[in-house]
């Protein structure tokens, strides 16, 4: 017969199996929580039960959302004659944060990797040409991360886009190589979106 775990083992090792989280800071979590006002640990479960069963995926762009249509197209006041395609909910974020742009979004869920055998019909590559065929969208602003793999896809967006009468531009360099715009500081991601260029 197995030993049943006590709750603060639970709780030790449910945390320990976040990224970043060795079994140290799990311990250290779980007595801070444990410690803390029950009315605080219950707002953290909660919220963390409310993404999980409340959140999904935009059903236009992707991003994360609370209903069909997340909070940015949902907004009247955003300039959609811009998109900015980037490679996950997360890069989106950072670059809302700069504060910088004001047009729409299209999350890609992923790069191309041939590696790894993933292919454009393993990303909503499909549902970014279909946003673009009414010709409201003027300008796709290729904002995957400076990666080879980052690199390949923005290529590849480019040489699928330009035909269709679109501008197609790619956020400068200035953020350093192999980096992820996620982790980018909002000065730097911002001067990289304003600074941008159109890809010929
Ligand atoms: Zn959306």
């Amino acid at each position: 017969m197995t030993e049943e775990k006590s709750p603060l083992d639970r709780l030790i090792n449910a945390l320990s199996k976040l990224p970043g989280v060795g079994s140290k800071t799990a311990t250290r979590l779980a007595f801070f929580l444990l410690n803390h006002p029950e009315e605080e640990a219950i707002e953290l479960a909660q919220a963390i039960v409310d993404i999980k069963k409340k959140m999904r995926h935009c059903s236009v762009c992707w991003n994360i959302a609370d209903s069909e249509l997340c909070i940015i197209c949902r907004d009247k006041k955003r300039d959609r004659s811009v998109i900015c395609v980037v490679e996950q909910p997360a890069d989106l974020i950072a670059i809302e944060n700069t504060g910088e742009f004001r047009g729409l979004y299209h999350v890609l869920m992923g790069t191309l990797s041939p590696l790894s055998g993933v292919g454009p019909e393993d990303l909503t590559v499909k549902g970014l040409l279909k946003r673009l065929e009414d010709g409201e969208v003027k300008e796709t602003i290729i904002a995957t991360n400076p990666t080879v793999e980052g690199e390949a896809t923005a290529i590849y967006l480019a040489k699928l886009l330009k035909p269709m009468g679109i501008t197609v531009s790619r956020i400068a360099q200035g953020l350093p190589v192999g980096s992820n715009l996620e982790y980018a500081d909002r000065v730097t991601m911002a001067r990289s979106l304003t600074a941008r260029r159109t890809i010929d």
